[in-house]
């Protein structure tokens, strides 16, 4: 079963903003009265109960044009200095549109390395869950100024998917310049019709999105559909719809056409799957009884059920979880190294930081990232 097809019904929405809805296209002037709009938008999906992550582009498009960089093609250095400076007032621009509906922004500047190494994949999680926690809108774009041309994401719309997948949202909306996917590109067919509803990305999907690129951004219809094949995979329900006119999300809410891509899985579910099919455990962990029947009943992993500590891993590393004659319990992700564990194993969790001389996590194994054998 899915959700009826309607914004309403999420839970954690990533929001993707193009660098043509943000920027003006001659002279990369930020777009006051469009940002104006899609603040209003966000704050009503905040009353609303949703929980929303902005992933903005627009930091090269408002640099260059602030430092006058007229080629059409910059070099990398010329992007990575108009990011600079482009960052920087965009951020600006967020905070203050925000702000006046007493929203605070947060920025979170990543690079695909913190999307993909496990450690820097957790730290930035661990943060962006906070960042909800204390009611702030995270505001993400990719580090440009750091980020190379080899390992660079270069576009924002896998930059999103990746951050859904992190955040585990349900929902990732990539606003772009067209309403949704198109049977052709419509700026050639006539006869090109919008897809409602895609339930499995095949060839013959892909096929449709070709490699159109808009003029301004890096994103095209192809690396939505990437993305999308990113976001449904990790159980987030994707909606490509237009982001051009003002208060294009509260239109989406009230069913503006756009396309539909349905995640058969939670994210949770996915989430999970990923762990079990994925990662190779480098340590293991001793409970005791109590624990064990606590994991299995659906709980965490605390230090007071663990007895023994083996292996040489580190945080974010998986570890096998096994019972007193050894049989394998579960497979989780381990909040803590190998070192810390055997310091902290048996205590209560409120002495952990007195132990340790961090506050760490709770859980040395947060249920959410524990899978059952
Ligand atoms: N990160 C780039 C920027 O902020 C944009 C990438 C994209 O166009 O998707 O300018």
């Amino acid at each position: 079963m899915t959700k009826s097809l309607s914004v309403k019904g999420f839970r954690r929405i990533v929001i993707k903003v193009g660098s043509s809805l943000v920027a003006d296209g001659n002279k990369g002037a930020v777009r006051h009265e469009w940002l104006n709009g899609l603040a209003e938008d966000i704050v009503a999906l905040r009353s609303d109960g949703r929980e929303v992550i902005l992933v903005s582009s627009g930091a090269i498009a408002v640099g260059r044009g602030h430092l006058g960089m007229r080629r059409r093609i910059l070099k990398l250095e010329e992007k990575q200095a108009a990011a600079a400076v482009g960052q920087i007032r965009l951020a600006y621009v967020y905070q203050e549109m925000l702000r006046a509906h007493g929203l605070t922004v947060a920025q979170l500047l990543l690079t695909i390395g913190d999307t993909e190494q496990r450690r820097r994949y957790l730290n930035a999680r661990n943060t962006m869950e906070t960042l909800l926690r204390f009611g702030a809108v995270p505001m993400v774009n990719e580090n440009d100024t750091v980020a190379t041309e080899e390992i660079r994401f270069g576009d924002n719309d896998r930059l999103a998917a990746r951050v859904a997948e992190m955040a585990s949202a349900d929902l990732l909306v990539l606003l772009s310049d067209i309403d949704g996917l198109y049977t052709a590109d419509p700026n050639i067919d006539p006869a090109a019709e919008r897809i409602e509803t895609v339930r499995h990305i095949t060839p013959e999907i892909e096929k449709m999105a070709g490699t159109s690129r808009s003029d301004i951004g890096s994103g095209g219809m192809a690396t939505k559909l990437q993305a999308a094949k990113i976001a449904v995979n990790a159980g987030c329900h994707v909606v490509i719809a237009a982001g051009n006119s003002q208060n294009s999300l509260a239109s989406l809410s009230r069913g503006a056409p756009c396309t539909w891509f349905v995640a058969s899985r939670s994210p949770m579910t996915a989430r999970k799957s990923w762990i079990a099919n994925n990662l190779k455990p480098v340590g293991r962990l001793t409970v005791d009884e109590g624990a064990r029947v606590a994991l299995l009943a659906g709980k965490s992993l605390l230090p007071p059920g663990v007895v023994s500590v083996h292996g040489d891993f580190d945080r974010g590393d998986a570890v096998v979880v096994v019972d007193g004659s050894d049989t394998g319990i579960a497979l989780g992700i381990s909040a803590y190294s190998a070192v810390d564990a055997r310091r902290i194993l048996g205590h209560k969790s409120g002495e952990i930081a007195k132990i340790l001389g961090y506050r760490g996590r709770e859980e040395i194994i947060h249920r959410n990232d524990l899978v059952l054998s």
